[in-house]
C-alpha cells in the first residue's frame, strides 16, 4: 500500500505580524505533529539566532549557485537579502507521509501555490498596520528606514489575504496557534474522509 502524502502547510502574511513568534508557539506545544522547513538566507543572524535551528545561513553566491541547481521550492527577495525553502526536506517529508509547515513571504507562498495547488495556506494578518508598526519598533531589530519598507510592503501583502485558504488575525499569539492548529486538524477531516 502506497503512503498518503503529507500536508504541506504555509503560513504567511506580512513580516512583523507575528509569524515567527506563532510558528515557535505552534511547534513549542505538544498538540503539534508536524515538521518545519528551516529556510535558507543570506541575512545576517540576529542574536540568539542559530545556523540550523532558525535558518541556514548562506553567503549570496552559495545562495545563488543552489537557485542554478534549482535546490529551492520557492524563493525570494525580501528587504534585500535572499529567503527560499529547500526543496529536499519538504519533499522527503510529504512522501514519507508527514505534514511539513513552512514559514514565508508572500512572494514565496505564490510561488508554492503554482507548483503545489493542494497545499494548505494560512495567512496570518495584523490587527491593523498602526499594530504592525508598533511590534516592528518594540521588536527593535530594524532602522527606521527598514521598518518603513516594511510597512509598505505590508500594505502590498494585506491586499492578497483574499488568495488564502484561512485568515487567522494574530490579535492573541496563543490562540492564533490555538486556530492554526484547528484548521490542520479540520483539513485533514476533510482532505483523508474517504
Ligand atoms: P526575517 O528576516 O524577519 O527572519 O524574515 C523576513 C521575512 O522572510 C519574513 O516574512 C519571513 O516569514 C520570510 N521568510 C523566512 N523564510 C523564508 C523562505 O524560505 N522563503 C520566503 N519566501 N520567505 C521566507
Amino acid at each position: 500500500m502506497s503512503v498518503e502524502k503529507g500536508l504541506l502547510i504555509v503560513l504567511s502574511g506580512p513580516s512583523g505580524v507575528g509569524k515567527g513568534t506563532v510558528r515557535k508557539a505552534i511547534f513549542d506545544h505538544p498538540n503539534t505533529n508536524f515538521k518545519y522547513s528551516i529556510s535558507m538566507t543570506t541575512r545576517d543572524a540576529r542574536f540568539g539566532e542559530a545556523d540550523g535551528v532558525d535558518y541556514f545561513f548562506k553567503t549570496k553566491e552559495e545562495f545563488e549557485a543552489l537557485i542554478e541547481q534549482d535546490k529551492f521550492i520557492e524563493y525570494a527577495q525580501y528587504v534585500g537579502n535572499y529567503y527560499g525553502t529547500p526543496v529536499d526536506y519538504v519533499k522527503e517529508t510529504i512522501d514519507n507521509g508527514n505534514d511539513i509547515f513552512l514559514e514565508i513571504e508572500v512572494q514565496g507562498a505564490k510561488q508554492v501555490r503554482e507548483k503545489f495547488p493542494d497545499a494548505l495556506f494560512i495567512f496570518l494578518s495584523p490587527p491593523g498596520l498602526k499594530a504592525l508598526h508598533d511590534r516592528l519598533i518594540k521588536r527593535g531589530t530594524d532602522s527606521d528606514e527598514v521598518i518603513n519598507r516594511r510597512i509598505s510592503k505590508a500594505k502590498d501583502e494585506l491586499k492578497l489575504m483574499n488568495l488564502y485558504d484561512y485568515v487567522v488575525v494574530n490579535e492573541d499569539v496563543d490562540e492564533a496557534r490555538r486556530r492554526i492548529q484547528c484548521i490542520v486538524e479540520a483539513e485533514h477531516m476533510r482532505r483523508d474522509r474517504v
